[in-house]
């Protein structure tokens, strides 16, 4: 039997069908890393957001079957800004690895570890949906990323703000990963590793959320306004000056106080805008009265979030020099903690090298010796009105304020008595040695004209500021 040769074809067609199968596989291959791309950190080869989502759901559902709760742990380092800033982008995308993959050894295989972007992750646990458990996976991360990182050299310390949220199955994965995040806002405000999301959160919750879009129109709408509160000279009970203080015409509750929407207004970045604004108005009232005869100092309250802005310092200028106002009149008023903590030691050379000076707002609330701002180019402290109040009664708030004083006054700082409210008090600050006072007995913050009424009567009426 002659048989064909058939090797020849045979050869061919296995040729082509290999080909077709690299072929297919190779576009098998594309397909996979197009997937993985969308779905994963570039960076930290993390799950990403929307990763993190579709898992959230279907673990969401487990948990609706099989009535197990789960975790989501909401974590955002604590000062990566600084580290950032400082030490540049290599080592900040260094750290996100590093912690990324420490994260990575607290959970079981199953969990999901994601990163949501900038330095903030989050981790579902589906086997840990008792605030014990929960609780255990938060201490270990904390605990694991806690310890030292070292960068060419240099030994990082780093930590970690959990917000941690339980679920049973009928939330959806938005509202789940939202009370993390509002938890992990309170774990930064407390200062603590982390926090558990709470009934109250989720009431603060949607309070704030109605508020938040409200305050975003309250400048356009000219909603905020200012008031005006004398700083009085205690040895010749002069009005040297006024602080600023902001409020909010709110159109359904009335007049908001500040320590009502600043918070709000710092978590949300608005505080740089209202910042300007603030700035901006009280130096225009201020420079017209110091134009019309009466120069008085402003005292203006700088939240530690506008610091990090990079255009503070030109922001200041400008408004000085649209008002026409020395920067010698501008006192900028920051918390000792603003100043502690404070993420670009630059910004305060900026503002100081404008001639512009810097003071220390309710000294004493924040736990740190005098000693710990030696550094801190402040001219003015600002003692407390918790340590004024307490002057009256037998406690140790006498010798306190006198040796704040003495020490103030040794690294040569001027001294405010802030919440004097009785007569009494003023006599005890001054006898003290503060130099300057402020509280209701003195003068409460008054609106712009009722200060020219009261205290400016060296302004010409039709000069007046507000008519
Ligand atoms: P602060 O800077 O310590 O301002 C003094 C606060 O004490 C003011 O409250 C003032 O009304 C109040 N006060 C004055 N004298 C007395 C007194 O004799 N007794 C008592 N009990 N209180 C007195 P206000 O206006 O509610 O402001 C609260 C805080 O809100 C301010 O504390 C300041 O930290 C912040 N704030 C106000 N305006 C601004 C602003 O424009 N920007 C920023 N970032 N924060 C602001
Ligand atoms: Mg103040
Ligand atoms: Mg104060």
């Amino acid at each position: 039997v002659v048989r064909p040769d058939l090797r020849g074809p045979v050869e061919r067609l296995e040729r082509r069908l290999g080909r077709e199968r690299r072929a297919r596989r190779l576009a098998e291959e594309i397909a996979e890393q197009a997937t993985r791309d969308a779905l994963h950190d570039p960076l930290t080869g993390l799950p990403n957001r929307a990763l993190l989502m579709d898992r959230l759901s279907s673990a969401l559902a487990r948990a609706a079957e099989h009535r197990a709760p789960l975790a989501v742990l909401f974590l955002d380092l604590d000062r990566f800004k600084l580290i950032n800033d400082t030490l540049g982008h290599a080592a900040g995308d260094r750290l996100l690895m590093e912690v990324a993959s420490r994260l990575g050894t607290c959970v079981r295989p199953t969990d999901t570890v994601a990163r949501l972007g900038g330095d903030e992750f989050a981790i579902v646990c589906e086997g840990a949906g008792s605030e014990a458990a929960a609780e255990l996976v938060a201490a270990r991360i904390a605990e694991t990323i806690g310890q030292p990182v070292v960068f060419e050299g240099v030994e990082l310390s780093v930590s970690a703000s959990i917000g941690i949220a339980l679920a049973d199955g009928s939330e959806t994965p938005e509202t789940l990963l939202r009370n993390g995040d509002t938890a992990m806002y309170s774990a930064k405000r407390q200062g603590g590793s982390f926090v558990f999301f709470s009934e109250a959160d989720r009431v603060r919750d949607l309070r704030r959320l109605h508020t938040e879009s409200d305050l975003r129109h309250a400048i356009e709408r000219g909603e905020l306004f200012l008031d005006y509160q004398p700083v009085l000279s205690v040895s010749t009970s002069q009005v040297v000056g006024v602080e600023a203080l902001v409020r909010w015409r709110h159109p359904s509750r009335g007049v908001l106080r500040p320590d009502l929407f600043i918070p709000l207004a710092e978590e949300t970045g608005l505080i740089v805008s209202i910042g300007s604004w603030v700035l901006a108005e009280a130096c225009r009232v201020v420079g017209a009265w110091s134009r019309a005869g009466a120069a008085l100092e402003l005292s203006l309250n700088v939240s530690p979030r506008q610091l990090d802005d990079d255009d503070l310092a030109t922001t200041v200028d400008s408004a000085l020099r649209g008002a026409g106002l020395p920067a010698s009149a501008l006192w900028l008023e920051l918390t000792e903690s603003a100043l502690l903590e404070e993420s670009s030691p630059n910004r305060l050379a900026e503002l100081t090298a404008l001639g512009v000076r810097i003071a220390i707002d309710d000294f004493g609330t924040g736990y740190s010796p005098l000693t710990n701002l030696r550094h801190v180019p402040a001219r003015r402290l600002k003692v407390d009105r918790s340590f004024i109040r307490g002057l009256e009664s037998q406690g140790h708030d006498r010798a306190i304020v006198g040796g704040v004083v003495g020490l103030a006054h040794a690294m040569e700082l001027s001294v405010v008595a802030e919440g004097v409210e009785t007569a009494a008090q003023l006599e005890q600050v001054h006898e003290l040695g503060c130099d300057l006072a402020q509280g209701f007995y003195l003068s409460p913050p008054l609106p712009a004209e009722l200060i020219e009424d009261r205290y400016l009567a060296e302004v010409p009426t039709r000069l007046r500021v507000v008519s």
